[in-house]
């Protein structure tokens, strides 16, 4: 399982047949998307009036109830993401500039969304 952001600017740069791609050096690492649980809070949002009215909420709150598996590492954990200590330089620094057009393309995809594009 690979960090999805730096999985795209990876197949990115073999779209554009950018050597470099094949210097990369992938290592595991805790999942940052988690913080290396393996599950992410489901969503939905709680408020002091429902724990009043349900006793029981607490409780299932702490027992994961309302946890799901983490859509980064899909409950591994752990994912593979381009380790920049093991990675030539040179290499690295094509790579980043891949990883920020990923991160402006989501960035602008975003604000669309939110404008209602
Ligand atoms: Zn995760």
């Amino acid at each position: 399982m690979r960090e999805p952001t730096h999985a795209s600017a990876y197949e990115l740069m073999l779209e554009e047949n950018v050597d470099e791609a094949n210097l990369l050096n992938w290592r595991r690492q805790l999942c940052s998307e988690c913080d290396g649980t393996g599950t992410t809070w489901n969503g939905v949002a709680l408020f002091a009036s429902d724990f009043d009215e349900d006793p029981d909420l607490g409780e299932s709150v702490m027992n994961g109830s309302f946890d799901r598996p983490c859509e980064t590492c899909h409950g591994s954990k752990v994912v593979e993401a381009v380790c920049p200590q093991v990675t030539e330089p040179s290499a690295y620094a094509v790579f980043e500039i891949f990883l920020q057009d990923i991160y402006e393309c989501r960035a602008e995809e975003a604000a669309e969304r939110q404008a209602g594009c």
